[in-house]
């Protein structure tokens, strides 16, 4: 290994943030950090961990919510000097491919891809994460209403597996057959035959937990939304798209939650002809919140849908008459509602949006306990059921909380703020009954920040003892000694059966 080259820190004080990530996971420790610069030096340090026995985690930037970046013991492989962003090449015209490396922002990569005139449709809350992290986790946001998520995105990674080989994938390359297995043959592992999980995926719009199954499966989607645990992905290509040459975002207010449902519902439908790309929920505590920085916000008010419509400046009118008709026809508080037609304006209100979780983090650090939030996601006509199910739940506890997120997908966050250590212990048991009923329901325990450490137990109850067994199949394919993102997903103890 080119020791020389590569930069290794083991100094407690320069290496503590790398225990750390938002999930509030305080126990981690590790030996070491490893900052490879380029491919070559991630394919040495992995080849030799049969060898040296040593184990890796993966860290991007840190904003994981599931400690999955978390190491126990495990030595840490830091993405940060991976970060080449390549100008966007054109494919046909009408779209574009831009190379980056995994320890890439995707801050970063969408300003380069606007300057181009290029637009990468995933846009998580946080942009402060590394393009690698965010298609290991299949990350999403609110423009994945119209675009689907990460996976839709991305025309080809390159892998490097615990083996050492580097593995480029290319969509389309390597695809299940008829036999629904991937045949590989690399220069380290040798032949590899790896058959598709067997199981059924739910039927949500959006989903983000366990390895990814389907009929005719592709090999590159395997390994996105895989958190880590079946190799180190260091590059990848995005599929670009014109940025649309012009946009609507409103904050619409409504005085019942009745109507603000059937609003979406319809948007949904399209009626009247809308289309949106976003559509996203504020309940009326999380309002209460954002209230403190914009109180301008109604007083009388159920909650808020943040919607948005790609235009063009021609349809610009008759796309707002649409919006106005389906406004009114659901009683929203027109007058108080906020559009933005322009940059600066919409500059202002994804501040707005953003304002909520800057709030939130900020009460919490005034407080001894951390949340307890959810990332469920069910079918859509199960999604009132669930909202109900959290709101009756915290009532009746009486607990501090809000309910936001991505309504479009049927896809909600609720978080409980504890008062005190009893409402905490008494809010993560009632973690159990939210998991039950979003399963029970035909949804899925994690819709988007996946599952990492701290929900690898619950990924067992949605897919049962075969399911997380296929997995652990998959994994000792292409991970044979258990070197990497141990802990993720797979509870460790299923790895002994
Ligand atoms: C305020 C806030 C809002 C958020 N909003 C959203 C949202 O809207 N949608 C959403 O999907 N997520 C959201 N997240 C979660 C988070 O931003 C994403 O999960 C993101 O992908 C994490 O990126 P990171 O670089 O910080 O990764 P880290 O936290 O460092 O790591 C995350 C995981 O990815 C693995 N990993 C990192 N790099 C690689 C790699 N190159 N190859 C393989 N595995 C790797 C790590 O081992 C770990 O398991 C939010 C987080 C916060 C704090």
């Amino acid at each position: 290994m080119n020791r020389k080259e590569m930069i290794y820190k083991n100094d407690p004080a320069l290496i503590q943030g790398f225990l750390e990530d938002t999930s509030n996971i305080k126990t981690g420790h590790t030996p070491g950090v490893y900052f490879p610069d380029n491919v070559t030096d991630v394919s040495k340090l992995l080849r030799e961990s049969a060898a040296s026995g040593k184990k890796f985690v993966i860290a991007g930037n840190g904003t994981g919510t599931t400690g999955g970046r978390i190491p126990f013991g495990d030595y840490v492989i830091a993405m940060e000097k991976l970060n080449w962003i390549e100008k966007p090449v054109t494919s046909d015209g009408n779209k574009a491919i831009m190379t980056v490396g995994a320890g890439a922002l995707l801050e970063d990569i969408q300003k380069k891809a606007e300057s181009f005139g290029w637009l990468y449709p995933p846009d998580p809350t946080e942009k402060l994460c590394f393009i690698g992290s965010t298609i290991a986790n299949n990350s999403s946001g609110a423009r994945t209403y119209k675009y689907g998520p990460t996976r839709n995105h991305i025309a080809r990674i390159t892998v490097v597996l615990t083996s050492g080989d580097i593995v480029d994938i290319p969509r389309g390359k390597y695809c299940a057959g008829k036999d629904d297995t991937f045949h590989l043959d690399l220069p380290f592992a040798g032949a590899l035959e790896i058959k598709v999980p067997g199981y059924n995926l739910p039927l949500t719009s959006k989903h983000n937990a366990g390895y990814y199954s389907t009929r005719d499966m592709d090999l590159i989607d395997l390994f996105i939304g895989s958190e880590g645990t079946l190799g180190v992905i260091v590059e990848a290509d995005l599929q670009l798209i014109p940025i649309p040459e012009k946009i609507i975002s409103c904050l619409v207010y409504f005085s019942t939650l009745d109507d603000l449902f059937h609003f979406v519902d319809n948007a949904k439908k399209k009626t009247k002809g809308v289309d949106p790309r976003a559509l996203e929920f504020f309940d009326c505590n999380s309002l209460g919140f954002l209230r403190k920085v914009y109180p301008e916000i109604p007083a009388n008010t159920a909650g808020a849908v943040f919607f948005e419509e790609e235009t063009s400046q021609e349809r610009e009118d008759e796309t707002l008459e649409a919006w106005f008709e389906l406004m009114e026809r659901f009683n929203a508080m027109t007058d108080e509602s906020w559009i933005a037609l322009d940059v600066d304006e919409q500059r202002a209100m994804k501040a707005f949006r953003h304002e909520l979780p800057v709030q939130v983090n900020e009460w919490l650090s005034t407080q001894a306990e951390s949340k307890i939030s959810t990332d469920m996601a069910v079918p859509d006509t199960s999604f009132i059921e669930l909202y109900n199910f959290y709101r009756h739940s915290c009532e009746n506890h009486g607990f501090r909380y809000i309910i936001f997120g991505h309504i479009g997908n049927a896809h909600v966050h609720l978080n409980i703020l504890p008062a005190n250590h009893d409402e905490f212990i008494t809010a993560k048991a009632l973690y159990h009954d939210f998991v039950e009923k979003a399963l029970e329901l035909g949804g899925t325990l994690s819709a988007e920040h996946g599952i990492g450490k701290l929900k690898a137990g619950y990924l067992v109850k949605m897919f049962g003892n075969d399911g997380i067994q296929e997995m652990v199949r998959i994994k000792k394919i292409l991970d044979p000694h258990l070197v990497l993102n141990m802990g993720n997903l797979i509870p460790e103890d299923y790895y002994q059966t």
